[in-house]
């Protein structure tokens, strides 16, 4: 597969910023080639000194947890920033087409929009699940990215491995398998499929198990054909040297992800339990992520109930195939709790 030619004529020919960094990578006892504050920082911490622009001891790190090596992955400000990378690298605006499949994660289509790519919209089957006549209908020539969310926001559901096998064997474009919850699902991550796949991409993040949304880091794993042109493309230092610093630090602490991992995916069984017994509750989809995807007899009235009593969860009544539902988070133990007495105490 060529990956090269998947790639938009600009980005084929583009020369990328080199850094300071770039430029002169060995020791030295001097440096005045980046035109940083040679003193300090106003803080307790020194960060005057620009960052890795490829982030090699964080890869490295990961690479390890991952088993991924380091040059078939990136790191982005968030997922998000990788998803943007993809549309400014693959897509020429005003010709190229994407395909999503709601409901699903909206940064897709608001990423398209950004970039002036054309959206096809293909909605997964009434279980949630793929529509595989419907998505190879909507594949032309010039269609360059399929978004899989797996385990799908808002759906909570994970698709059917087979079925993304078969996209991954027939679509010549790049397939991006969305894993943003798989540390709380089920099935097994793509990461092991990359080798077989030079048109895959997997995306992860640290904004849900890893408790770092805060940080804003994000990562992508694919060939190395298609990590250089992200690479190429990405804004020179991307990731800031306390983003890198703090998250090999939480990359130490792998055993707290764990148990969280742990908790919440009981706590989620439990939380599921709980609703399906509120005669308001119609029905409680079953979950591989770490939030619940509910159908309530009145979705906005119980959801500005709930707001009125300092619970805030996301209204998905407007979403397709979501009418009438509500997305909500896994909590502390405490926090299910509230909510269900919450809930309880709400009349319909
Ligand atoms: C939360 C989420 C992300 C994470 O995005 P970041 O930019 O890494 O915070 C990615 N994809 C999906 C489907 C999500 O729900």
């Amino acid at each position: 597969m060529d990956i090269k030619n998947l790639q938009r004529e600009n980005i084929k020919t583009l020369r990328p910023y080199s850094t300071a960094r770039d430029e002169y990578k060995g020791q030295a006892s001097v440096f005045l080639d980046a035109n940083e504050n040679s003193y300090g920082s106003p803080l307790p911490e020194n960060f005057n000194r620009y960052p890795d622009p490829l982030q090699l001891d964080l890869k490295d790190a990961l690479s390890k947890i991952k088993g991924v090596p380091i040059e078939n992955t990136f790191l982005g400000n968030g997922s998000d920033e990788a998803i943007d990378l993809l549309f400014r690298a693959f897509c020429n605006p005003g010709k190229d087409n994407v395909i999503i499949l709601p409901p699903t994660y909206g940064m897709y289509e608001v990423s398209a929009n950004i970039n002036d790519v054309e959206i096809r919209k293909v909605n997964l089957l009434p279980n949630f699940q793929l529509d595989l006549e419907g998505i190879a209908e909507a594949i032309d020539a010039n269609t360059k990215l399929i978004f899989i969310c797996s385990p799908n926001n808002p759906t909570g559901n994970s698709m059917v491995r087979t079925d993304i096998e078969t996209i991954l064997a027939n679509f010549k474009g790049l397939v991006v398998i969305d894993e943003a919850y798989i540390n709380f699902a089920k099935q097994r991550t793509f990461i092991q499929e990359l080798t077989e796949y030079p048109h895959l991409v997997v995306l992860q993040t640290f904004s849900k198990a890893w408790g770092l949304a805060g940080l804003r880091l994000g990562m992508a794993f694919a060939s190395s054909m298609i990590i250089d042109i992200l690479n190429k493309v990405k804004a020179p230092y991307n990731i800031s040297q306390s983003t890198q610093d703090l998250a090999l630090a939480a990359l130490q602490n792998i055993g707290q992800v764990n148990d969280w991992i742990k908790t919440t995916v009981a706590e989620r069984e439990h939380l599921a339990g709980l609703l399906l017994d509120l005669p308001m509750v119609h029905k409680v989809y079953p979950s591989d992520a770490n939030f619940i995807l509910v159908e309530v007899a009145d979705a906005n009235g119980t959801y500005d109930a709930l707001v009125d009593r300092g619970i805030i969860v996301r209204n998905r009544a407007k979403v397709t195939l979501c009418e009438g539902c509500l997305r909500i988070t896994v909590g502390t133990p405490a926090e299910n709790e509230i909510l269900i007495s919450a809930l309880k105490s709400l009349t319909n």
